[in-house]
């Protein structure tokens, strides 16, 4: 019989991962079996597979949608069966005695437990990439006088590097120009319904960041398996997300349950001791001796206590997001080294969802339920690669065209911070049930694009956003009102009639021709991916599908040049740039791990541990 060798049955290992079709919401035994052929099903006992993800795959190659399940079977369970039922199973089928294996990353927990563990066992490690989380080696506690950093924005960045440090004993105040989350929803529901804009308390700015109101999706470039990633994972369900967001294929939270979330956050960090300072607005840095050593704030909610101060501080670790212009010119003033880099922009389309839905699911479509039904509410993602250089521009670079942040079973809403500049994003509920479907269709642009528009300079990229969102703001005439065309008109370079179909955005729309906004090349790379687009999904182009301008902060369009591994500013010491604004992210996952990573780094110069970064 083909029992594995010892040295194979002692390391703790994946051992065979598949991807196991079902149209069952759980996946059985059974299906588990066949996929991975083993002899028999009845034999395999359900705790030997572990379902690592779990998704619906709806792609027109399949013959008809299905769930999806990445399924972990370990062996060392297996050899938990009888010993006569192991060698009947390797007789029949003698691979499984064999099965391919690769050495499991020791489990990773939340954050908080990694910490904590790590200072009771002191010399052992825990896995993760990058070394940051994944050794400990030396841990140095307590330390005698306490390091006092300030963490500006508390946006995922800002929060994770927050617990990290606060975690390894360093007093941080964590300073935020915006309102906490019950203060914000309050401001939020002014803008939408009242039209009353709060420059510091609105979707951009506030608790949690820009990534409160929305979607919540936690879907990341930056690798899903990762140590980092399944740490912040498990530190948002430590904090009160839904379990199933470590195994779905697609994890998305929703306002409804980032709200509560970031409440549990907060009140984690001020347990610990963690000084936050909601409605302080970081003006100015400090600098001495080309040493940042402290900070200028001044009262952003008019309600404190103080209208400015001065704050010293050992460090400070900047993660304001990508809307804080006035940072960066801030920034400027300091001679520090900004550069531009490349980004999207572009218009938010929606549609009904019924329509998505039916687009990609056929027959069942019915299924949906409105976000209550058996399989998940429909989205997209499409993707053309069109010349730069449309007939009229010379530009000789490929730029790309993609559906982004898709929010099914959403609405669009208006993320201005000045009622001059107009620009929109997507926002849902975990159940997505609206029945309006929306995502940008962005076009990448880089600093040629804002150097033929005149835009020259560290922000260059800045002046080029605020172009469109003044000229967005124009056309749809003030007040927040945004330009409109259905998507078959801006095809036909035609103004849509008075009756345009109905939008999910709650503070006015205005039919305009699109084609007035952008440059030609944009507007052209828009044109014809949307052709492209309705190739693989057919129905994109509709009568009822609407295109609303205009979509421009998609990523950041400045990068903050730091070390890699101190993450320390290159232009000036001490301090510590993160996140999206400062160019190392793009979406809640990333700017968290960005953050995270931070932290350690941080921590690890302020010698308070040891590791091989
Ligand atoms: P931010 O989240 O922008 O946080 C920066 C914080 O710094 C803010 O709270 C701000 O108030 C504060 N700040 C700025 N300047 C100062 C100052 N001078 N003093 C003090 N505080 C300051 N991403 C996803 O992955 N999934 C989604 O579904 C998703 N949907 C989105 C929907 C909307 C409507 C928006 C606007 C964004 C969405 N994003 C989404 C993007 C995501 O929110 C960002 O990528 C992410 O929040 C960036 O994190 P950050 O911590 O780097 O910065």
């Amino acid at each position: 019989p083909r029992r594995p060798k010892a040295d194979f049955i002692q390391s703790p290992r994946r051992i065979y991962t598949r991807s196991i079709p079902s149209h069952l919401e759980q996946p059985q035994a059974k299906e588990v079996a066949k996929v991975l052929e083993f002899p028999v099903a009845s034999m395999l006992p359900p705790e030997a597979f572990t379902v690592l993800r779990k998704s619906f795959d709806a792609r027109k190659s399949q013959k008809e949608p299905k769930f999806v399940y990445t399924v972990e079977l370990d062996v060392e369970k297996l050899l938990n069966l009888e010993p006569r039922t192991w060698d009947f199973i390797s007789r029949l089928e003698p691979k499984i005695g064999l099965i391919e294996h690769t050495p499991r990353e020791r489990v990773v927990g939340d954050l908080v437990s990694i910490i904590h563990d790590n200072k009771k066992i002191n010399h052992d490690g825990f896995a993760g990439e990058n070394g940051h989380c994944s050794s400990l080696s030396s841990y140095r506690f307590p330390v005698t006088k306490k390091t006092k950093v300030a963490v500006v924005g508390s946006g995922p960045a800002g929060l994770f590097a927050t617990l990290v440090l606060e975690e390894f004993g360093v007093d941080v105040t964590l300073i935020e120009r915006g309102q906490p989350v019950e203060k914000r929803g309050g401001d939020i529901g002014a803008l939408v319904v009242r039209k009353i804009l709060q420059s510091e308390s609105n979707f951009c700015f506030g608790e949690g960041g820009a990534g409160t109101w929305s979607d919540g999706k936690l879907v990341t470039r930056i690798g899903r398996n990762s140590g980092s990633v399944l740490s912040v994972m498990k530190t948002l369900v430590r904090f009160g997300a839904p379990e199933s967001i470590l195994i779905d294929g697609k994890p998305h939270l929703g306002t409804d349950r980032l709200i509560p979330l970031l409440r549990n956050f907060r009140q984690h960090l001020q347990d610990l001791g963690v000084n936050i300072r909601f409605g302080t607005r970081v003006d100015d840095l400090i600098v001495e001796n080309g040493h940042v050593v402290g900070l200028n704030v001044s009262d952003s909610s008019g309600r404190l206590q103080f209208s400015s101060e001065k704050l010293g501080f050992d460090a400070v670790v900047l993660a304001v997001g990508h809307s804080a212009r006035d940072v960066y010119q801030m920034l400027l003033s300091h001679n520090m080294e900004l550069i531009p880099k490349d980004f999207a922009v572009g218009l938010r389309v929606e549609h009904p969802q019924e329509l998505i839905n039916i687009i990609q699911y056929s027959k069942l479509a019915n299924e949906v339920r409105n976000g209550r039904g058996k399989i998940p509410v429909a989205d997209y993602k499409v993707v053309e690669y069109v010349q730069g250089d449309g007939n009229n521009v010379p530009f000789t670079s490929q730029r790309s065209c993609y559906s982004f942040c898709m929010c099914p079973g959403g609405q669009v809403v208006v993320t201005s911070i000045n009622p001059s500049e107009l620009c929109i994003n997507g926002m849902s509920f975990s159940r997505r049930a609206s029945k309006w479907a929306n995502a940008a269709l962005a076009v990448t642009v880089s600093p040629k694009d804002f150097n033929a528009l005149n835009f020259h300079g560290p922000l260059a990229g800045v002046e080029f956003q605020r172009e469109f969102e003044q000229r967005a703001a124009t056309m749809g005439g003030g007040n927040f009102v945004v330009p409109v065309q259905t998507v078959k008109d801006f095809m036909n370079n035609k103004l849509s009639a008075t009756t345009i179909p109905s939008s999910s955005y709650r503070l006015g729309v205005k039919a305009a021709n699109l084609h007035e906004l952008f440059p030609i090349h944009i507007t052209e790379a828009l044109q014809h991916s949307i052709s492209t687009f309705d190739q693989e999904l057919p129905g994109f182009i509709s009568n009822d599908a609407l295109l609303h301008g205009v979509e421009t902060r998609t990523s950041s369009p400045v990068q903050i040049p730091r070390n890699p591994d101190t993450f320390e500013s290159t232009s000036l010491r001490g301090l510590y740039p993160v996140g999206e604004g400062a160019g190392y992210a793009g979406g809640i996952v990333s700017a968290a791990v960005d953050g995270m990573h931070a932290g350690f780094a941080l921590a690890k110069r302020l010698d308070l541990y040891e590791d091989d970064i």
